[in-house]
């Protein structure tokens, strides 16, 4: 079959030669005879390239945020600036939405009587001393959060349908909220949450006083 090979070399090089001219008119002629002025030079290639995207980003996030919260956040630091601040597993898990090893992490049978969790991203507080639970899971767990501190997010990876927690402040993952599991806590709510994620500080109880919606940014 000479013509496919014909049409991956044009779609994959520049360079024509007198052979491929035939072939390549055929192509061209099926493009759009009037294309829209070209568009700044930061966006050209995606707008020239798919010319309905801009159609099918709105519907698809009009839907979205039908079940989840707004995942705009204050701290907008880019991935180069993270990986700088972060450990690769604070990057991985953080970062890359990854999850730690069950019953390995820090903070999975750490308790303290005041103190709060910050996300060890952004430092934003998260949860105070007094949310946390024994759950048995593997990794901390709190059956609520500090106002505001914590987003929710349909997560429908691994073949089920759970929600995401995210920092408010800064989006870093934490883990997922899980409900109605019967645990003899005041919300029946399960903030299962990475210790990777976190960072406890015993000092903090004006933090946790104040009531953050995530206040803390470095940025
Ligand atoms: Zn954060």
């Amino acid at each position: 079959m000479l013509f496919p090979r014909f049409t991956t070399f044009l779609r994959t090089t520049a360079t024509f030669s007198s052979l491929s001219v035939t072939a390549g008119i055929t192509i061209f002629r099926r493009l759009p005879l009037s294309l829209p002025p070209p568009p700044p030079a930061s966006s050209r290639v995606v707008l020239r390239s798919m010319p309905t995207i801009p159609f099918l980003s709105s519907f698809f996030s009009s839907s979205a945020t039908q079940q989840q919260d707004d995942m705009s956040f204050p701290d907008q630091r880019p991935d180069s600036e993270w990986q700088a601040v972060l450990s690769p597993k604070q990057f991985r898990i953080l970062r890359e939405k990854g999850t730690e090893a069950p019953f390995t992490g820090e903070y999975d049978k750490h308790f303290a009587d005041a103190g709060v969790y910050k996300c060890a991203g952004c430092q934003a507080p998260l949860y105070k001393a007094s949310h946390k639970f024994k759950s048995g899971c593997g990794w901390p767990a709190y059956f609520d959060s500090l106002p505001g501190a914590v987003k929710r997010n349909v997560d429908n990876t691994l073949g089920m349908q759970r929600t995401e927690i995210v920092c408010a402040n800064c989006g870093g993952h934490l883990g997922h909220v899980f409900k109605g599991e019967g645990y003899a806590t005041p919300t029946d709510e399960r903030h299962c949450v990475n210790s990777v994620s976190l960072k406890f500080s015993a000092e903090d109880e004006a933090a946790a006083a104040k009531d953050a919606g995530g206040a803390a940014s470095k940025a």
